[in-house]
């Protein structure tokens, strides 16, 4: 008998239809296998507990959101619970402080420490199927924590782990992992295999089908993840180690992100230390600063420095720099927040060459302008105007040979 952790993300819990549905695939997978699911919020409730919150207060305190955002997961695993129940089968709901999944105490986005396995073990084992709530857990101050939005992917593989299951299966609404966002692009195809490290800058990247840090985990932790449709038989997308995987493109997928602000601080000397001069007061307010580039002028004594964030930093960004105008002594800024960054992903670009121009190419034919670049191994990142994406997608879905 094999033992696995299924996950059932909020599309799929969406409705009381949806949770019967998902009952019973439950009940089918529960015949021959040992089951532990994790199951997160019904669609749309933790925003609606969020946006709760929000009305009390922009800062509203991180454990009691904690405690409120939770409570979507608490609904929706006793409603499967029941659901399987009413099916006969043995079942029972687990919130994460009653098991307990310790985390540690970084309210908001806290990360697994431990999870205690006997009660479960020996219920799954006496032929019930366990429900665990997601995203949760508890601090060793005993309070609820949250594992930061999209955490119940992070549940599912930490479950995997600690339960030592023979599969970590995600489902959700699409049929896989896609090559890129089918909403823009009809043309998207499901991936039949992706490296961690390729899922990894896809899900950092903006495609949003798992959360970026359970990738992590699970790339650290060798867990294999099979992420797959909860309303087909399809098989879906396997997600596993880039050794395993056979590369027929040099680009896997293409994912992008909106929403991008440029800040272009002119004319700062160029001197050692002015560029953490910059980004230190930024970085300390918690602005997750992404593209940097950096121009000397010629005769080597001022530079211009560009940097990107996300359009809702852009403020709290503004203003930092100016108040460092005294040290910075740059001669003006100048910002842009309407930008979209667009990346194309593959571990077979590593092996090569010509890929960089080719997606210039491509976008040069669509008369994309690009205003910055950023590489790593394996992704090619631009800049561009967001009411670019969805060309610049299509051309580039296009042109690498995803269509
Ligand atoms: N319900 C949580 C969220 O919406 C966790 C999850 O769905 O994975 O972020
Ligand atoms: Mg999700």
């Amino acid at each position: 008998m094999k033992r696995l952790v299924v996950k059932f993300g909020g599309s799929s819990v969406g409705t009381i239809e949806k949770i019967k549905k998902v009952a019973n695939i439950i009940k089918r997978l529960s015949e021959s296998n040992e089951i532990i699911v994790v199951v997160s919020a019904m669609s749309g409730v933790t925003n609606e507990l969020k946006a709760k919150s929000d009305l009390i207060s922009k800062n509203f305190d991180n454990k009691e959101l904690d405690v409120l955002l939770s409570s979507g997961e608490q609904v929706s695993c006793s409603l499967l619970s029941g659901a399987l129940i009413d099916l006969g089968i043995k079942a029972r709901s687990w919130l994460g402080w009653q098991i307990p999944i310790i985390t540690n105490d970084n309210y908001t986005s806290s990360q697994i420490m431990k999870i205690k396995t006997d009660e479960i073990l020996n219920f799954i084992s006496k032929k019930g199927v366990a429900v665990i709530a997601g995203f949760q857990g508890i601090s060793q101050e005993s309070r609820i924590t949250t594992l930061g939005r999209g955490g119940s992917d992070l549940s599912a593989v930490a479950v995997a782990k600690f339960f030592q299951t023979d599969s970590c299966e995600i489902y959700t609404d699409v049929d896989g992992v896609l090559t890129t966002d089918p909403s823009i692009n009809e043309k998207a195809k499901k991936i039949d295999k992706i490296s961690y490290e390729e899922m990894l800058e896809m899900a950092s990247l903006g495609a949003k089908v798992m959360q970026p840090n359970a990738v992590q985990t699970s790339m650290i932790d060798n867990i294999p993840l099979h992420v797959r449709s909860a309303f087909s038989e399809k098989s879906g997308t396997q997600i596993i180690p880039e050794s395993e995987v056979d590369y027929k493109k040099v680009v896997t997928g293409i994912a992008y992100s909106k929403g991008n602000a440029k800040v272009s601080i002119v004319g700062v000397v160029d001197k050692p230390g002015v560029a953490a001069d910059i980004f230190e007061p930024i970085g300390k307010n918690n602005i997750n600063i992404d593209m940097v580039i950096q121009n000397t002028s010629l005769d080597g004594k001022k530079a211009n420095i560009t940097f990107t964030i996300k359009r809702e930093d852009l403020k709290k960004t503004l203003s930092l720099i100016e108040k460092n105008k005294q040290k910075l002594n740059y001669n003006k800024i100048t910002q842009d927040d309407k930008l979209a960054k667009i990346s194309i992903i593959g571990a077979g670009m590593q092996a090569n060459a010509g890929v960089t121009h080719k997606m210039f190419r491509s976008l040069a034919d669509e008369k994309i302008n690009i205003l910055a670049i950023s590489t790593s191994e394996i992704k090619i990142s631009v800049l561009i105007r967001e009411n670019l994406t969805q060309k610049a997608v299509k051309a580039l879905h296009k042109t690498f040979g995803l269509n």
